[in-house]
């Protein structure tokens, strides 16, 4: 399959991108690492007229830290992010997940920034967002904003993103001490998209639940997040009866999965639940006082 024809910019400054996505309005799409956009494009389930590529702006690309956290720029490489040491240090979460996401040779193009804008419900990156309470900073012609990521993903590979704006960068807070993390998901075979993942976060004090954010790709139009699991864990230990308690209210209030040729609606349901055990077992062991050998 060929793309239907379009027209072709490569500019150099995020003011030419604006200037151009001003100019075309909907008809226009930025080209990222083209992983996503390429392939829909080739099968005609996307005709943008002008197609105008980030590539050529290096200052897109950066990690840094910033306050404790990260800031991403949105055309960082997945690969990229996936072997920063700060990465590692900063957003441990994002550096055990990324290795998931489909496989090497499309991380090598694939970005951060177009993993988020593109919002894909089976995306694992949406997901930790998510659970790690980030933002997304936006420019367009009325100037710039910062978008929590709980309103920027606003539904089936939809965003808070005007058809003029671009998104700049990610951010991610520090996470508090005392915290532990951790990413799980299920797969038919290693780089296939999720049939269900989870992405959980949570913050000890005194060996008790402090706070937690747990987050879900594949079950749902974007990412899920799950504030009846984290309220059967507040306040609490995070010990089996807690953690079981806190799945079977994640599995069966938070999340509301349909089933499809992949997976039937109860197969997702239950997968969260047991994911979800998976996953707070490991975050809670990491945010207790063994974090060090477990990191
Ligand atoms: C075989 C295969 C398997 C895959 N498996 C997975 C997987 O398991 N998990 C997963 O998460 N992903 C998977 N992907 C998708 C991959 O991670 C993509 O790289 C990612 O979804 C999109 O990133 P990109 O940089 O390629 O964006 P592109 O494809 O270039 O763009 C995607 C969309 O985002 C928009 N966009 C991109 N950047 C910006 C920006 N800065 N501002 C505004 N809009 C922007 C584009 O206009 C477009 O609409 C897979 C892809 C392939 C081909």
């Amino acid at each position: 399959m060929k793309p239907a024809p379009f027209q072709y910019h490569a500019p150099a400054s995020v003011e030419e991108v604006l200037a151009l996505l001003a100019e075309h309005g909907d008809e226009a799409k930025v080209l990222a690492g083209g992983q996503s956009l390429v392939p829909a494009m080739n099968f005609r389930l996307a005709q943008p007229s002008v197609l105008v590529d980030l590539g050529r702006i290096p200052e897109l690309a950066y990690v840094r830290e910033v306050d404790g956290g990260l800031a991403i720029g949105a055309m960082t490489r997945q690969r990229t992010v996936e072997r920063s040491d700060l990465v590692a240090a900063r957003a441990p979460l994002v550096a055990e997940t990324l290795p998931h996401v489909a496989h090497p040779q499309i991380r090598n193009r694939g970005t951060f920034g177009g993993s988020i804008a593109h919002a894909d419900p089976a995306a694992e990156l949406p997901a930790v967002l998510l659970a790690l309470a980030g933002s997304c900073r936006l420019r367009g012609p009325r100037g710039e904003r910062v978008v929590a990521a709980a309103d920027f993903f606003t539904g089936l590979f939809e965003t808070a993103l005007e058809p003029d704006e671009l998104l700049l960068e990610v951010m991610l807070p520090p996470l508090p001490a005392g915290s532990g993390w951790a990413f799980c998901e299920l797969a038919r075979r290693h780089g296939d998209y999720a049939l269900v993942g989870v992405a959980a976060t949570l913050t000890l004090s005194e060996g008790r639940v402090e706070s937690a954010r747990i987050a879900y790709l594949s079950v749902g139009e974007g990412p899920v997040l799950a504030p009846r699991a984290a309220a059967a864990l507040a306040g609490r230990s995070p010990d089996e009866e807690t953690i079981r308690a806190a799945a079977a209210a994640a599995a069966h209030h938070d999340v509301d999965p349909t089933g499809d040729i992949h997976a039937s609606a109860d197969y997702r349901r239950h997968l969260v639940e047991v994911l979800t055990r998976r996953a707070l077992h490991r975050a809670a062991r990491r945010a207790g006082p063994i974090e060090e050998n477990d990191a």
